[in-house]
């Protein structure tokens, strides 16, 4: 796709000078609640998943780099090809006008999908803050367009159901991921293809999302299933310390320079911007996936809501259990037609 080059074009940095410090963070995935039993990923030898494609799909500059930056680059590294999807334009998250917001998180979300490893980021630019306002059928088409030319056969977002969630962006992008994943494919209790049927005509099949893995995006947020992203977490501080204009990526900096004022200054942070950005994140934002890692015996963990994979079996629908009881049902009483 010649859309790749624009990865060539990115530019370092694209921070806007202003005086605040960011007040988001990483959620406390500490308050996160574990239900049932929970599954640990741990780091796996070889490539055992070449040939198969994750989506990645999150509203903002930041999300992917916080709530799982470090699972997309294992999964890269083990072989997956990952696609980043970003649904808002991010005009309202910034330290400069809307227009100035747009490129430089643009500029910076090409930086970071670089960085974990992406093979391709597509961007559909809805307006930040306003995507309840936006058709769900609008973005679960584009969604399932995607899904289907791409074969996604993993994807990653925000949990669907997920409650805490103030930010509309992230439930809608959510709840969008939420349906296409099934729609995309074809219902094998009504093999024929229903939804955008159009798509057959232009060569773009049907396709089945076996896995997903939605992230703890606010405290209380459930999860089954925790990564040991301790292999990559030099990869995750790599990936916030690009988002300048959001996401605490310049937040070093900035505090270097406001100590500065105060005649101050704190030997972490470095001689330049970059070595105070970068120490930063390291220093006070990887806590969170300290803590979580910790309970589990790991160094650092992100915590997910997963469904499907090899690991674990496929949630036992209704018609996913009715169909095996019939199946073995007729093993069992099935007799020769005479
Ligand atoms: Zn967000």
């Amino acid at each position: 796709m010649a859309r790749h080059s624009i990865f060539g074009k990115a530019a370092a940095g694209g921070a806007l000078l202003a005086e605040s410090v960011g007040i988001t963070g990483p959620p406390d995935t500490l308050a996160a609640e574990g239900i049932g039993e929970v599954e640990i990923e741990r780091n796996r030898r070889g490539k055992p998943f070449k040939g198969k494609v994750f989506a990645a799909v999150h509203a903002h500059l930041d999300d992917i780099p916080y709530f799982c930056a470090g699972t997309c680059a294992k999964l890269i590294n083990e072989g997956y090809t990952g696609y980043l999807i970003r649904t808002s334009n991010d005009e309202k998250c910034g330290y400069g006008t809307a227009n100035e917001n747009i490129k430089s998180n643009e500029e910076e979300h090409y930086k970071m999908a670089e960085i974990l490893g992406f093979s391709d980021v597509f961007d559909f630019y809805y307006r930040n803050h306003r995507m309840d306002g936006i058709s769900p059928v609008e973005i679960r088409s584009r969604l399932i367009f995607l899904f289907r030319h791409l074969k996604v056969d993993t994807v990653l977002t925000f949990n669907p159901w997920g409650h805490g969630e103030e930010n509309p962006d992230h439930w809608v992008t959510g709840e969008a991921v939420g349906s296409a994943y099934w729609m995309c494919a074809v219902d094998e209790d009504h093999p024929y293809v229903r939804d955008y049927e159009e798509h057959l005509e232009a060569g773009i099949e049907p396709h089945e999302i076996g896995e997903r893995y939605y992230f703890v995006g606010r405290a209380g947020q459930p999860y089954n299933h925790v990564v040991d992203v301790s292999s990559y977490i030099e990869q995750k501080i790599d990936a916030l310390t690009a988002c300048k204009s959001q996401g605490g990526g310049c937040w070093g900096s900035r505090l270097r320079k406001k100590l500065a004022k105060e005649g101050k200054r704190l030997p972490i942070l470095g001689n330049d911007d970059e070595t105070a950005d970068r120490a930063y994140v390291k220093q006070f934002m990887m806590t969170s996936y300290k803590r979580l890692g910790e309970q589990y015996g790991l160094e650092y963990a992100e915590a997910f809501l997963h469904f499907g994979g090899q690991d674990t079996p496929v949630t036992a629908s209704a018609s996913y259990s009715r169909r095996q009881t019939v199946e073995e049902y007729i093993k069992k009483h099935s007799v020769p037609v005479r």
